[in-house]
């Protein structure tokens, strides 16, 4: 083979590509050839984004909203996402405190770069999102999984949390409702974390980004209102993406101490100097007009949850814990590893998913990427039809295999 002439970066070798971006790049080509399939890969909402936000998006373009803004976001989204901030959690927050970045992922990016030095560790309650370790491991920090057990909902164990953490520990992930297992923490156990960081000063950096999308009644736990002396060392993630069907907007935002908001704004002053202008109008518009669109997504999931969850538990030797928000389902199919098809032996979540793509026409994201390797998890932001016909797939697919 060639010698590549330009050598890359160790920090970008040791991380892969976000494999479910990659897995619903492979479904798009594989259908795009002409291939039936069923795609369960990415976590986006199958609905569009509301009329009055979309108008909202043009009209700032015809107005000349085309140019640079301020690099934290223009203040008017600010103070509309203080406000969100205020009257959904009774949290006070200044404009100054908030940033605006180019999505969620994006938000999350800019805290590692800002708060991180070579060798600090991070802890990730595991399964965790895709791009938690690579955001840490681009920022020179070392992520340091925390397990979560299926068995006791994927809640977190205080003492496990504890064993994981060191000297080096800087920071820990919350996500509440979680992706990839739409799992809640208690409020047992985020005292168990406020209690740590309080006394280590960890920062805490709370993704809420599916904090809309939930099928239980009432406020969910969060850490803030469990313990209140943690807002100078908390971090709040959330955006558009998900409560407003905006992923390619790309428009999220941030809620912090002053002091890191501010080394946030130095990062994206130097990489992106702002997220996209109109976007960012759109989601103004997004914030502060009517709140009900979530609610009206989180109708059309329920049905689809439940239909999911009750057909793969039908399976002998699935297990899938019932998620109590965002749209994912991670069953857990390690009974099948050790299975073969056409003397080819499925040893893992990898070779789970690739059988399902190959054979059964449904592409879903190996659990390993999300470091649980007994899981795979299927998006059911889709319709039902597409769940039904994809559970069919799957159940004859699980059939045919031999040992
Ligand atoms: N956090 C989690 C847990 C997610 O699943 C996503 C979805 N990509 C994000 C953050 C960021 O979403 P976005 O960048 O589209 O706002
Ligand atoms: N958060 C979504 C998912 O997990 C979108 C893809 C991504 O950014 O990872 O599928």
């Amino acid at each position: 083979m060639a010698q590549e002439s330009i050598h890359l970066a160790n920090r970008v070798l040791q991380v892969p590509p976000s494999p479910t971006l990659a897995v619903n790049a492979k479904a798009k080509a594989l259908k795009a050839a002409g291939e039936n399939i069923l795609n369960f890969s990415v976590g986006e909402p199958d609905f569009d984004t509301p009329e009055h936000v979309r108008e909202a998006g043009k009209q700032a373009i015809d107005d000349g909203q085309t140019r640079y803004t301020a690099v934290p976001g223009i203040p008017e989204l600010r103070e509309a996402v203080a406000m969100r901030f205020k009257l959904d959690h009774n949290w006070e927050y200044h404009p100054d405190q908030i940033q605006i970045c180019c999505g969620g992922k994006h938000g999350l990016y800019n805290i590692f770069q800002a708060m991180l030095n070579p060798g600090e560790e991070v802890l990730i309650p595991a399964p965790y999102w895709v791009s938690y370790p690579p955001m840490v491991q681009l920022a020179g920090g070392i992520p340091v999984e925390v397990p979560l057990d299926e068995a006791s909902n994927f809640d977190l164990d205080p003492n496990i949390l504890a064993a994981k953490a060191s000297n080096k520990t800087r920071a820990i992930f919350l996500n509440s409702p979680s992706n990839p297992a739409g799992s809640i923490f208690s409020v047992t156990a985020l005292q168990a974390v406020a209690k740590m960081a309080l006394e280590r000063g960890w920062l805490v950096v709370s993704d809420d980004i599916y904090e809309t999308i939930t099928y239980v009644e009432g406020k969910l736990p969060h850490i803030l209102d469990v313990e209140p002396r943690l807002k100078e060392q908390t971090v709040v993630l959330n955006g558009v993406s998900k409560s407003f069907a905006m992923t390619g907007w790309r428009i999220g935002y941030c809620a912090g101490p002053s002091h890191l908001i501010k080394a946030m704004n130095k990062v994206q002053s130097h990489s992106t100097s702002n997220p996209c202008s109109p976007a960012q109008y759109a989601a103004l518009a997004a914030l502060t007009g009517p709140q009900d669109f979530p609610a009206q997504m989180n109708k059309a999931f329920l049905p689809r949850r439940d239909f999911f969850v009750r057909d793969l538990e039908s399976i002998e030797g699935v297990t899938c814990v019932n998620p109590s928000g965002a749209f994912y389902v991670f069953p857990n199919f390690s009974a099948y590893y050790g299975k073969s098809f056409k003397g080819k032996v499925l040893k893992d979540s990898v070779a789970m998913a690739d059988y399902f793509l190959e054979e059964a026409k449904v592409a879903s994201v190996p659990g390993a990427a999300f470091g649980a390797d007994a899981f795979v998890r299927f998006s059911f932001a889709t319709s039902m039809e597409v769940i039904q016909e994809g559970m069919t797939r799957i159940k004859k697919a699980l059939t045919a295999l031999e040992g």
